[in-house]
């Protein structure tokens, strides 16, 4: 297989798909530069390797062309990272991509326009309204696919080489992050930020030194089910924290006040905890919560067992006691993998738990535990509260890490491998 390093990229135009998909405020100004930050060394080793970059991604949902969504705000951020200027194409699929892309000289950099202007790139029929017979939203949809092959055989023609640095991405087989690859049999590789995070997770699931501790948190269980049996797997231990800690209490008969809770997912839960004592995972779920009277930060606050909360009240965070355990499992793990909050971090009453977890993980780290920290809301809890370079790695992509985890093939590796 082809790798950025050994890939001779002399007078080669590289097509690299990245994951510039970065939140702009009303005055297009970018909130957070994470994701470009990420895939700068990817591209410059392609240009200090001779070769010339056309740089292709998505940004928002739009539904069609619009200012709003264009990648033109985000040029000046790339040309400052990179350091050289940035040609741009306004129109990924006009006669103007392809002319700047034909002309590219080595060290030239091209940004296509936001490739989700055309619905070619998800390969799914727009405006399709719900009540269309079966018969024509099948025809739409094999009609996208034609139109989806062109789009893709047009962005190959831009360049010589592919690189998918989009990890974010990875698990959608659109045109950009999954199809285009078959067009360079012997040209495709991955960037770094997809083989730093194919790394990392494999450290947790193929080969992790035990013992191994995952600490689960966030919202729902549903969202939640299959990474946690996944980790099954892997795991000795599984603390499992947040608001969805109390779908599992309830289940048991617990009284859990007006917490979170998902009273269909109870028969789930109940049956996630006889397959952890079945395969040997010890599980850390009840304790003590901070509980509050009102879902705001200037809520009046308790601290009680997460089975006694009083009606009216709602668990928000792990108290002190909980997060005195936690830590014990936490500094005797070699391994740990940490995705979801385990508190309302968004309201800073509600943080502390989170915020210790970040700590310890920070501290253990130091000491050569590796720490895995991924999904969306545990990424910004870390970056918020400094800890990102403080622990082993920060997955960037939530949907797509979640599916890896899951023990998902997922599209735009498989394609680069294939
Ligand atoms: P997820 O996207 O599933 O990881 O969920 C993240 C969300 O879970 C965050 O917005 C947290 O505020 C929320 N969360 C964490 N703990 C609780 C809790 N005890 N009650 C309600 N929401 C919570």
């Amino acid at each position: 297989m082809q790798s950025i390093d050994n890939y001779n990229f002399t007078g080669k135009r590289a097509i690299v798909r990245v994951d510039f998909n970065v939140p702009l405020n009303e005055s297009f100004q970018i909130t957070d530069d994470t994701r470009i930050r990420a895939a700068i060394p990817t591209l410059k080793k392609v240009l200090e390797k001779g070769g010339s970059l056309i740089i292709m991604s998505h940004l928002g949902r739009p539904k069609g062309p619009t200012g709003k969504y264009s990648l033109k705000h985000i040029i000046p951020a790339i040309e400052e990272k990179l350091g050289v200027p940035v040609k741009f194409a306004p129109d990924c699929m006009g006669e103007e991509a392809a002319q700047l892309s034909a002309n590219l000289k080595p060290g030239e950099v091209l940004l296509l326009e936001n490739l989700r202007f055309y619905a070619e790139e998800e390969g799914k029929p727009r405006g399709l309204a719900e009540d269309v017979p079966e018969e024509e939203k099948k025809a739409a949809k094999a009609a996208m696919k034609e139109l989806q092959k062109e789009f893709t055989k047009k962005l190959a023609s831009y360049a010589d080489c592919y690189i998918n640095d989009a990890f974010g991405t990875a698990h959608r087989a659109h045109a950009s992050t999954a199809l285009i690859a078959k067009y360079f049999p012997e040209d495709k590789m991955f960037g770094y930020v997809m083989e730093g995070e194919i790394v990392a997770i494999d450290k947790v699931l193929k080969s992790p030194v035990h013992p191994v501790t995952a600490i689960i948190g966030g919202a729902k269980v549903s969202s939640k089910i299959a990474i946690i049996e996944k980790l099954f797997d892997v795991c000795d231990n599984m603390i499992i924290g947040g608001g969805m800690v109390f779908t599992f209490i309830k289940a048991q008969g617990g009284k859990i006040g007006n917490s979170l809770c998902e009273d269909d997912q109870m028969e789930l839960a109940l049956s996630i905890l006889e397959k952890a004592s079945a395969k040997g995972v010890k599980l850390y779920y009840s304790g003590e919560v901070v509980a509050a009277d009102a879902f705001s930060n200037d809520a009046n606050t308790i601290i009680c067992n997460d089975n006694e909360i009083p009606d009216g009240w709602l668990g928000m965070d792990a108290a002190p006691s909980t997060l005195k355990e936690w830590e014990g499992v936490l500094r005797a793990s070699k391994t740990v993998l940490w995705n979801g909050p385990v508190g309302v971090f968004e309201m800073e009453k509600f943080a502390t738990g989170t915020k210790t977890i970040a700590t310890i993980l920070a501290d253990i780290t130091s000491t050569g535990v590796f720490t895995l920290v991924g999904g969306g809301d545990s990424v910004a809890a870390v970056t918020q509260m400094g800890f990102a370079n403080k622990v082993s790695y920060v997955s960037t992509g939530g949907g797509a890490m979640l599916e890896y985890l899951e023990g998902i093939e997922l599209p735009g590796i498989a394609a680069i491998k294939a």
